[in-house]
């Protein structure tokens, strides 16, 4: 522990941080040896007034609703004063260094980062770039976010390149306005592409580290419609420039919303066919954020609480309706058509309609522990978890829907939540929230809401489709396999999950059993399949296990398949009125 000045040459002023106190707080990140994945962090604070100084670290970070317990990851802790003598300091929580200051001075916190995992909210350093997000990397103290700061890249080479949101006002050296615009900027710093272009009238550009065929030229292209497509509806684009970052790995997909930016990962070789048509859908989702959940934020985003979880029943909305109208806007944009619009629908209809735990877990429950639960899944959530993204996709389309039939329609929505809360910067409660909107559809929601955002009733889609000349079908079931309830891990006949209520749980499997043999024969994942269908629904089989090192075994019975697939296809002779309100919707 550093050693302790107790020369006291000045009393400390008693009070508190005035606007002429605001002098920036200087962080500068270096990368002298990136094969450590190391990123050195100075943080230099001008003039510190007061006895004690406590220092603290986010544990989580906007946009993503997990404890993820950044300080985990410093490590080398150390605090001088301006004459370079060190200063005492203790740990006070697991994200706070207390740090004792003898007599008002400037203050220099070293310390490092270890940056190692490539995803959107994390941080990684290797000898091609480091990707860092604000809180995953800064440290603020309590009472001092309003004030500027600054952030210098040391560079390593001259050949790196920084990519941040942030101005840059000196070289390499970018300032916030304050800690959560700190928070909220991620630097891309190293060897990337960068391409710009202007959409709306406004600079954009993508930064796009690692290789892939992606054809970046395109790829802006394709932006610039869902940019303008969702600008429209909005009024304007509420920003002076925007950023796309990407990232590309094997199977990587995320991504993450700031106010002047996204971070996206994607698997490097998905940008032709279908999967690029995915990929477009990522990025009208995060483009979307602009305004549902940065700008327009629930009450409870209005300041964030790094320290601990913000909660909010409104992540049904911020995550839901972005997920609804990811997939329209592209459609809306010419970038695919109706039939691969309807496929998706068919497809999150498909996936909440096999999901037991909707049966359970009503949506409005689902984003209040969007915190121990859609982040933190395990083998038993699909049996007792909603996703608030999937559900809220599929009742923001009905909600759509409703308000169509009747003339109006969710995009009258947005206008007003921006004007009355995204231009305000203040947060809508959910009453305003469900208020705003029956008013707007000039309906009585209130039996809606009840079922489906606070209840666990079935979505009546046909109810809501029939009107546009839509159905939900069941796809064809021919050649499905029995039913057990037991989902494999992938490759392997490992068992990942165990469904509620099927004969896999009556026969008393759990997620880990390493099934063995079925019916005295040996099982392998390829043949599994084959396995039960020679077996027939109504056979009881003898299934041999292993389960912590010891073999086991029980029986089960075959059930009929179950239906995994629903499609939306059109009612065969539709009417003239559904054919109208079904081009009003998806175009002609
Ligand atoms: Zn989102």
């Amino acid at each position: 522990m550093p050693r302790f000045n107790v020369t006291i040459k000045k009393t400390f002023r008693a009070i508190a941080v005035t606007a002429a106190d605001l002098a920036p707080w200087r962080y500068t990140v270096a990368f002298p040896q990136p094969e450590t994945h190391l990123l050195h962090v100075r943080l230099e604070i001008p003039h510190w007034e007061t006895p004690v100084l406590n220092l603290h670290w986010p544990t989580w970070t906007p946009g993503s609703y997990l404890i993820r317990e950044y300080a985990r990851h410093l490590r080398d802790f150390e605090v001088t004063d301006g004459d370079l003598t060190g200063l005492l300091w203790q740990k006070t929580a697991k994200n706070v260094w207390r740090i004792s200051v003898p007599e008002p001075m400037d203050i220099c916190v070293t310390y490092r980062i270890f940056a190692n995992e490539l995803s959107v909210r994390t941080n990684h350093l290797d000898r091609t770039h480091a990707y860092f997000n604000g809180a995953a990397v800064f440290g603020y103290a309590p009472g001092h976010e309003k004030r500027p700061f600054v952030v210098k890249i040391a560079m390593p080479q001259p050949d790196w390149q920084v990519a941040t949101p942030l101005p840059c006002i000196a070289p390499n050296t970018y300032r916030a306005q304050h800690y959560d615009e700190l928070v909220d900027s991620p630097f891309e710093v190293g060897h990337h592409q960068r391409h710009d272009f202007t959409a709306g009238g406004k600079p954009h550009v993508w930064v796009v580290w690692g290789t892939g065929n992606l054809d970046l030229s395109q790829v802006a292209a394709d932006t610039a419609k869902i940019v303008e497509t969702t600008a429209q509806m909005f009024g304007g684009l509420p920003y002076d420039r925007y950023w796309f970052f990407l990232a590309l790995s094997a199977n990587g997909y995320g991504g993450l919303e700031h106010d002047h930016a996204c971070s996206l990962l994607y698997k490097r070789f998905g940008f032709q066919g279908e999967s690029y048509r995915r990929f477009l859908n990522l990025v009208a989702h995060e483009f979307f954020h602009v305004w549902n959940v940065r700008r327009i934020r629930p009450k409870a985003f209005e300041r964030y609480d790094y320290d601990r979880e913000d909660y909010t029943h409104a992540l049904w909305f911020a995550e839901g309706a972005t997920s609804y109208y990811d997939q329209l806007i592209p459609l809306r944009a010419g970038l695919y058509d109706r039939a691969f619009f309807l496929q998706l629908l068919g497809e999150s209809i498909s996936r909440l309609q096999t999901t037991p735990g909707r049966r359970h877990h009503s949506l409005w429950d689902a984003s209040l522990e969007a915190w121990i639960k859609l982040y933190r899944p395990d083998a038993e959530s699909v049996n007792v978890q909603v996703s608030y993204y999937l559900k809220g996709e599929l009742v923001c389309l009905l909600l759509d829907l409703a308000m169509r039939a009747t003339g109006r329609s969710l995009d009258e929505v947005w206008p007003w939540l921006w004007q009355t809360y995204g231009q305000t910067g203040v947060g809508y409660t959910d009453a305003e929230l469900l208020a705003g909107i029956g008013a707007i559809a000039g309906f009585d929601l209130s039996d809606f809401w009840e079922k489906y955002l606070y209840g666990t009733a079935e979505l009546d889609y046909n109810r809501y489709l029939r009107p546009f000349g839509l159905q939900v079908v069941a796809a064809e079931t021919d050649d499905r396999p029995p039913y057990t309830g037991l989902v494999l891990h992938g490759g392997k006949t490992t068992v990942r999950q165990v469904l509620a209520d099927s004969p896999a749980r009556q026969a008393g499997l759990d997620p880990e059993d390493e099934l063995v043999a079925l019916d005295g024969f040996r099982v392998e994942s390829s043949t599994w399949e084959e396995h039960l269908k020679r077996c027939g629904v109504g056979a009881t089989v003898a299934l041999t296990y292993f389960r912590d090192q010891r073999l086991h075994q029980t029986t089960l019975t075959l059930a009929e398949p179950r239906q995994e697939r629903y499609v939306v296809l059109p009612v065969l002779e539709p009417l003239a009125a559904q054919q109208e309100l079904l081009s009003a919707w998806l175009g002609t």
